[in-house]
């Protein structure tokens, strides 16, 4: 167990004009699951291995615990790392890949025994310890790459982009055995992904990264209800928020999102931090949650009425995908199973004011 500190951490690698990873600060707390979070090549490897002492820093700071491991070869940082590849030995018998990295650092035998009897069972690979790598599926192979880092019993896991090469079901029925490993070790993790579901269901906390950046660091749903910026907000969530350019417009002392084909009017609450926009031109974004058919919502105002064409409709069994376009943007709505509209015709939704983000057009950050 152990906390980790990472200081103005920067990698530029050899012949390259910009930084893989810039400026990166973060304070991991001991026991915390973290998820480095990102498009592909926006550094969140790169930022795992520098932790893991697999690539040289190029300026910044790293601490596992009180000790700083700037120099620290990678076998003396007291950290196991699980790669998207496996990196099994196919010569070798799962025992023995598991029992591998113990016997390298002289366990006796008896106590090697005792971790890797103890790992199969907690990720039930007891019946797979004789066998090759070949003979395994590849949620085995998975298991055993866990395996064969959690009989190390480091004080930090990293995990990178592990269950990338598991089919669908698999990565989903994976990702709570992490998980569930996760509450059993009461260790510190890095986990390195692409994928937004990951970051949301199994981190304390998500680290958004991108051109080497990171963007915003903070729990799931603060992440999902207030993100940083345009990026960030578009990242998180799926299907991925709703984002349109319109210019913020004043009626008779009220605020209104123009978006050229409808209006909708700002919620009172919004219209402080939007003031100083009126006349010009913001991006509003919106989930696809808070779009409402207004048959269901029959209540509603009318200021957050909107006339659209319904293209498409995806039954999804619990829920409804709706694909809406205003006839200059094109949207979707997230609705109840029971909402089946008519394709290609005409119907009114209504937008949950309340829950709507607004950025600024130039830099991409939030508004509110
Ligand atoms: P992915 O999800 O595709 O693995 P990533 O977010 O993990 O992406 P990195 O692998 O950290 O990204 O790469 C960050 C940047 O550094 C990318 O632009 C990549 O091309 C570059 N890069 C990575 N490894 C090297 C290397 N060994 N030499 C030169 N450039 C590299």
């Amino acid at each position: 167990m152990a906390s980790i500190r990472i200081e103005n951490l920067c990698k530029t690698y050899q012949g390259s004009f910009s930084k893989a990873v810039d400026n990166v600060n973060l304070d991991i707390k001991d026991k915390e699951f973290i998820v480095l979070v990102g498009p592909s090549g926006c550094g969140k490897s790169t930022t795992l291995r520098m932790v893991a002492g697999l690539e040289e820093i190029s300026s910044g700071k790293i601490w596992i615990g009180d000790r700083l491991v700037n120099d620290v070869p990678p076998k003396d940082r007291d950290i196991a790392m699980v790669f998207q590849n496996y990196a099994l030995y196919p010569h070798m018998t799962v025992f023995e890949n598991m029992a591998f990295g113990l016997k390298l650092r002289g366990y006796p035998k008896a106590e090697i025994g005792k971790r890797v009897q103890e790992a199969a069972e907690i990720l039930n690979i007891q019946q797979c310890l004789t066998r090759r790598p070949g003979h395994l599926s590849g949620g085995e192979r998975q298991r055993v790459a866990l395996g064969r880092a959690i009989v190390r019993k480091p004080k930090v896991f990293l995990f990178d982009e592990p269950l990338s090469n598991l089919d669908a079901k698999m990565r989903v029925t994976m990702r709570t055995e992490i998980h569930k490993l996760r509450l059993r070790l009461q260790t510190t993790f890095i986990y390195v992904t692409h994928d937004q579901t990951e970051a949301m269901t199994m981190g304390d906390r998500i680290v958004v990264m991108k051109d080497g950046l990171v963007q915003q660091v903070a729990e799931p749903m603060t992440i999902y209800d207030r993100p940083a910026n345009k990026f960030v907000s578009g990242f998180i969530g799926m299907p991925p928020i709703n984002l349109m350019n319109g210019t913020v417009i004043r009626k008779e002392k009220k605020l209104f999102f123009d978006e050229g084909n409808f209006r909708v009017r700002l919620v009172d609450e919004m219209s402080t931090a939007l003031a100083s926009y009126i006349g010009q031109d913001v991006v509003l974004g919106i989930r696809s949650e808070d779009i409402y058919d207004k048959l269901f919502v029959p209540e509603s105002s009318a200021e957050n009425t909107i006339q659209v064409t319904c293209e498409v409709v995806e039954p999804l069994g619990a829920e409804v995908f709706l694909y809406l376009n205003s006839g200059k943007n094109n949207f979707i709505a997230r609705v109840g199973a029971h909402n089946r509209p008519v394709v290609n015709k005409d119907m009114e939704v209504v937008f949950d004011m309340r829950k709507v983000h607004f950025f600024d057009p130039k830099t991409e950050t939030t508004i509110i």
